[in-house]
């Protein structure tokens, strides 16, 4: 055993290497790097081996498994947090358990670009986002806890008529649902983003967008750490590092949680378990229409703030969102092929930097820093199943695929009212599972193509 001071020693070395290197490879004017910020990484030294330092608190440790819960939520990513804070802080239920085979929101939840949006085609996906931005609107007065919501807007470039049809076509239904919406021309476009690569009589001609208004970005983790903050002070019991390994079915109901720590009896559960929905509900014996993908999003190295919108292109399969660290976030599709991994790929770097490119073109003497993978859950109409199942204690979040980060606070919201009430809310009724027998599909593929 490496004892704890040495840990903490290696560790803020590998942080100062790492930062002396990148001083080294980045010349000043173009990163904006300053002195101030170099001195960090010795503040961290002092930190780390200053002895007794208590760790940050804003949960507690994880406790002794106990034996039975009203409710088990299986999947500690946003969905699952957001749901524990609401049965706790609205409905009262606070014998809970949040259970999460890593740590706490390390799964999609931590690998998101954070696109917050509304703007998509049906109306009950149009209703339900929208009750998701309003919610982010005051997320952070709500928690008291800083998420960095910034509601900065969302351009979708068009290069085709046909795009500009199917964009005429979603701003309708958005202003008819009431929100911020609308279809721009080519000169709007340069208004709202002057940055942009026209490429006027090009392939990639720019000849209008979808200006949404109500688009907005936040702080990932900073959001599912404010739900496990509130959550835990009502009571409710975070287990990270303890993974769900199957489930006991009696008489049409979960009975038993069986995990790598122990065996829980279940009031009821609720799966939210990302990427590894379709796993999980195999578990229970509900097959779900779900397959997984790989999603990849990379960053460049911090610049100063260029860009003060959300841009993306479903042509170029590409998004772009600079993060309040300067970073340029960049995003795409899906991987083509089915796979649960998280590894990154040449590629898909080559393909998303190619669309940056096209879209920014001053950005290609720009350092790419990291780029990872998430596994995304994609059903066949691009839209989550939420609700109930065949068994009557058991609830599903599940299909997030690349779009739920900006569902987080309405699912965590709606299914905790679906618990605590037994009744499905209108809201979530068109997102059944029984939908795909029904042929009532809800067919979001267009919306989601590009800035998730
Ligand atoms: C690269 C990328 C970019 C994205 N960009 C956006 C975006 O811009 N906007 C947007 O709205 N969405 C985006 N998404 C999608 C979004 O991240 C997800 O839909 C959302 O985070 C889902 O949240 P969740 O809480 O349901 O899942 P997760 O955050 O994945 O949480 C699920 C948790 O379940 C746990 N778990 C799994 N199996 C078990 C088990 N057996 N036992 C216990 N725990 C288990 C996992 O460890 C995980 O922590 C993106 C996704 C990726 C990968």
């Amino acid at each position: 055993m490496i004892p704890d001071f040495v840990f903490r020693l290696l560790r803020n070395l590998g942080l100062w290497v790492k930062f002396h290197c990148l001083r080294e490879a980045k010349p000043k004017d173009q990163c904006g790097t300053s002195e101030r910020g170099m001195r960090m990484p010795l503040e961290l030294l002092k930190y780390g081996l200053r002895r007794g330092h208590k760790p940050y608190g804003d949960i507690p440790p994880t406790p002794d498994l106990r034996r039975s819960y009203d409710v088990v939520i299986i999947g500690g990513g946003g969905h699952g947090l957001a749901a524990a804070y609401y049965l706790s802080n609205v409905h009262g239920i606070r014998n809970v358990a949040v259970l999460d085979k890593g740590y706490l929101a390390g799964g999609n939840t931590a690998r998101n670009t954070t696109t917050v949006r509304s703007n998509y085609l049906t109306p009950p996906s149009i209703a339900f986002y929208k009750e998701g931005v309003e919610l982010f609107e005051t997320m952070s007065q709500d928690l008291g806890f800083n998420i960095m919501f910034s509601q900065r807007g969302q351009l979708t470039l068009a290069h085709s008529d046909g795009a500009m049809r199917s964009f005429r076509l979603r701003a309708e239904m958005g202003k008819h649902m009431g929100t911020r919406i609308e279809v721009v021309d080519a000169k709007t476009v340069r208004e709202i983003c002057p940055h942009v690569n026209m490429d006027e009589g090009g392939v990639h001609e720019v000849l209008g967008g979808l200006w949404h208004e109500d688009g907005g970005t936040a702080r990932h983790d900073a959001v599912a750490w404010g739900y496990a903050k509130r959550a835990a002070q009502k009571g409710v019991e975070i287990h990270q590092r303890t993974e769900v390994t199957g489930m006991t079915v009696r008489d049409n109901c979960v009975t038993e949680v069986h995990t790598d720590r122990g065996t829980i009896i279940a009031g009821q559960v609720l799966q939210a378990a990302g990427g590894l929905n379709g796993r999980i509900g195999e578990m229970a014996g509900i097959p779900l229409p779900i397959r997984c993908f790989p999603l990849q999003a990379m960053v460049t190295q911090p610049l100063k703030p260029f860009l003060d919108i959300l841009l993306s292109s479903s042509n170029l399969h590409t998004y772009l969102v600079q993060s309040s660290r300067g970073e340029v976030v960049i995003g795409g599709s899906t991987d083509p092929y089915q796979l649960a991994s998280t590894r990154s790929s040449l590629p898909q770097k080559e393909a998303l930097a190619t669309g940056a490119l096209q879209l920014i073109p001053f950005l290609h003497n720009v350092k790419i820093m990291r780029q990872w993978a998430g596994i995304t859950d994609i059903t066949p109409d691009f839209s989550p199943v939420m609700g109930s199942t065949p068994l009557t204690n058991y609830w599903l979040d599940a299909g997030w695929g690349t779009w739920g980060f900006k569902a987080t606070a309405v699912a965590g919201k709606r299914m905790a009212e679906t618990i605590a009430t037994g009744r499905v809310p209108d809201i979530l009724k068109p997102f059944a599972l029984d939908r795909f027998e029904r042929f009532a599909l809800l067919n979001e593929m267009g919306a989601t193509a590009a800035g998730h």
